[in-house]
């Protein structure tokens, strides 16, 4: 019926992504886990923006050579650069 709360969409809740986070981003989660944290993180912004910034420090730590690691931190700067570039086209740069 409604779509007001992530615990009416039948996936998991905020407490249960962030508790499994740590683990996604090692690419230590079974898929089907990993497919419910990528399915609540798209409809999530505060979850979203947590796992940039564990994505960050993760990335200060080591680094993870995992094809889900390096894909993770390709899609980290992609999504850097287009932040970028929104700001400098809103600010009149381009
Ligand atoms: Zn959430």
């Amino acid at each position: 019926m409604g779509e007001a709360h992530c615990q009416d969409t039948g996936g998991i809740d905020c407490a249960e992504a962030s508790r499994r986070l740590w683990a996604f981003l090692d690419g230590e989660l079974p898929s089907l886990s990993k497919e419910e944290v990528e399915a609540h993180l798209k409809y999530c912004t505060g979850c979203t923006h947590l796992t940039e910034k564990q994505q960050q420090f993760l990335g200060l730590l080591h680094l993870d050579h995992s094809p889900a690691g390096l894909e993770a931190q390709a899609a980290a700067l992609r999504a850097k650069i287009l932040e970028r570039l929104a700001e400098a086209r809103a600010s009149g740069e381009m």
